[in-house]
């Protein structure tokens, strides 16, 4: 590639590891900012106190567009998993199978999140065997920072 050319704008990135990032909008940008600062923290109602994700300018449940970012105490449960076997992209098969984990969490069980469960925050992603995996587990959150600078939550089960 010519280094006179700009890099893609797209959706996604690729890091080192070739693993997809997310790329924050401005609605989501707060969430990776608190992430990389090792919080995890849910965008909230400011006049109904109703947590949302993911992050919008408008309250579902009361129409406000007044909104702050709740801490979480990063503790959750697992409330569905899959284990993802190829056909994957390149970087995905040489980690699987691996688990994607939703989340809920324990403030705000009506808020999922998606993420990994990995043996530490910055182990592969086929680093728990998938046979650990069960429903209601609960996790706790973990930060790990990739290759392309981007701080992602992850998930640690809480009995190891
Ligand atoms: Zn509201």
């Amino acid at each position: 590639m010519s280094p006179s050319v700009a890099p893609a704008t797209d959706n996604r990135s690729e890091t080192a590891d070739d693993l997809l990032l997310p790329v924050p909008d401005d609605d989501g940008a707060p969430f990776w900012d608190f992430a990389a600062r090792g919080e995890l923290r849910v965008q909230t109602c400011s006049d109904c106190a109703e947590p949302r994700f993911p992050p919008r300018p408008c309250c579902p449940h009361c129409q406000s567009f007044d909104s702050h970012w709740q801490r979480m105490s990063g503790r959750g449960r697992i409330w569905s998993y899959v284990v993802a076997h190829p056909p994957l992209l390149p970087a995905y098969a040489a980690q699987a199978p691996y688990n994607a984990i939703i989340v809920e969490l324990a403030e705000a069980p009506r808020i999922r999140l998606v993420g990994n469960l990995v043996a530490s925050a910055g182990a592969r992603l086929d680093s728990v065997d998938p046979a650990r995996l069960r429903i209601g587990a609960p996790v706790k959150v973990a930060f790990h920072t990739t290759p392309g600078g981007v701080t992602v939550p992850r998930w640690l089960l809480e009995r190891p």
